[in-house]
């Protein structure tokens, strides 16, 4: 609109530097007439001058717009003819607006007579449900879903998509239908507090001061009963999706749990405890078969180990863990012989075998089989003759090994 009086102005502008040329040969019909000014749609200005003064005005409604005097510039003028075409159009644009507004807000109110605004809930392309407001849903969805117990977080696997409509006033909304569809797609992940022992998670509880409450018993059970015996009960936060794995819910059965592995766990230490000679553990067997002769004195003099009676070729195992020392081929005293050394000052001899498996040097785990049973040296039947000394002393094998 602004151009186009621009263009209105230049136009009017031009026409009056002509008139002005001729102007005395015309200038009574000018006053009669008067110039067209422009015609834009239906303002139609004319502008008239008589005696050194200009008028202008609408040709239709002979309405008188204005005067400007002669001794006005050009600019001037067209600024005036700009001010009365705004507030002309103004007007106009005004009333529109008035009419439009009118009008929207007649159709708006028999809308919300019949219908009602509201959000269409879609999960995975399907119309799960209405909701009133997004924003107020998204709250209660979160706020229902944090009340789930042990609930660490959530993802919604699907996201439900909003789409603003007007609905019917009949038809109700039904945020806990929508919330249950969106909850069935939705991934929780639970917290719970592993009790561990010696860093083995045994049991889980649903919150922490359970976990430390029940640690803390333990503990103090345990180390009342054997404070030898380091077994160490702990703590740590655990995340999972499968709220089942849990006893969370059940503390009581946690430390049933816990007391079950601690008890296992220390019956095994004791055990080992049996068969551990200054430090060393010789938890194994060497041979299965029936004791025949026992550590001590016999016919006035010591018997330094235990003969353990099995046919000819039966295996012997090493006790413990260590290193061959010795692999003597003899016909007398211990006669073929295997001696291990597993440290501290502790070895163990496996004497009369009738084969001999083992080199000099050679690392040895327990219960790997390392000779077999003879009856090679001072032997009068096939036997195991097995000792084992601390610091060279040989001491009751019955002490650590078959004690039972
Ligand atoms: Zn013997």
């Amino acid at each position: 609109m602004v151009a186009c009086f621009f263009v209105c102005a230049n136009n009017f502008l031009k026409k009056a530097r002509k008139e002005n040329k001729s102007k005395k040969e015309k200038t009574e019909e000018k006053r009669r007439k008067g110039t067209k000014l422009q015609n834009i749609q239906k303002l139609t200005l004319y502008i008239s001058s008589y005696k050194g003064i200009e008028c202008i005005y609408n040709l239709k409604t002979d309405k008188l717009y204005g005067i400007i005097s002669k001794s006005h510039e050009n600019k001037r003028r067209w600024i005036f003819i700009l001010k009365r075409g705004v507030l002309f159009y103004g007007k106009v644009a005004f009333k529109v607006l008035c009419v439009l507004a009118l009008a929207i807000t007649i159709i708006i109110a028999i809308v919300l007579l019949k219908y009602k605004p509201a959000y269409k809930v879609f999960v995975d392309g399907e119309q799960v449900g209405l909701v009133e407001n997004v924003q107020e849903f998204e709250k209660y969805f979160d706020g229902k879903m944090n009340l789930i117990k042990y609930i660490a977080f959530y993802s919604v696997e699907k996201e439900p998509k909003y789409e603003f409509a007007f609905v019917s006033k009949k038809e109700e909304f039904n945020k806990d239908a929508v919330y249950n569809k969106i909850a069935e797609n939705t991934q929780i992940t639970y917290s719970a507090y592993a009790i561990t022992v010696d860093g083995e998670e045994e049991a889980y509880v649903g919150n922490v001061e359970e976990a430390e409450k029940l640690v803390g018993e333990l503990s103090k059970k345990y180390a009342k009963n054997d404070e030898d015996l380091d077994i160490n009960i702990g703590v740590h936060q655990v995340y999972t999706q499968n709220a089942e794995d849990y006893t969370i819910d059940k503390s009581s059965l946690a430390k049933k749990e816990v007391t079950k592995v601690v008890d296992k766990k220390l019956e095994e230490e004791h055990e080992n405890k049996k068969h551990t000679v200054n430090g060393i553990l010789l938890a194994q067997t060497p041979v299965s078969g029936v004791i025949t002769s026992r550590y001590g004195s016999r016919w006035g003099t010591t018997h330094k180990g235990l003969d353990i009676g099995a046919p000819i070729g039966t295996d012997i195992h090493a006790a413990g863990d260590g290193t061959v020392e010795k692999v003597v081929n003899s016909n007398v005293g211990y006669g073929n012989l295997v001696v291990i050394s597993h440290g501290n000052g502790i070895q163990t001899y496996y004497a009369h075998c009738s084969k001999l498996y083992v080199k000099k040097g050679q690392k040895i785990s327990a219960g790997d089989v390392i000779a077999a049973v003879g009856s090679t040296g001072d032997s009068t039947g096939p036997h195991c003759h097995f000792e084992i000394r601390i610091d060279g002393v040989a001491t009751n094998p019955q002490q650590y090994l078959y004690n039972n």
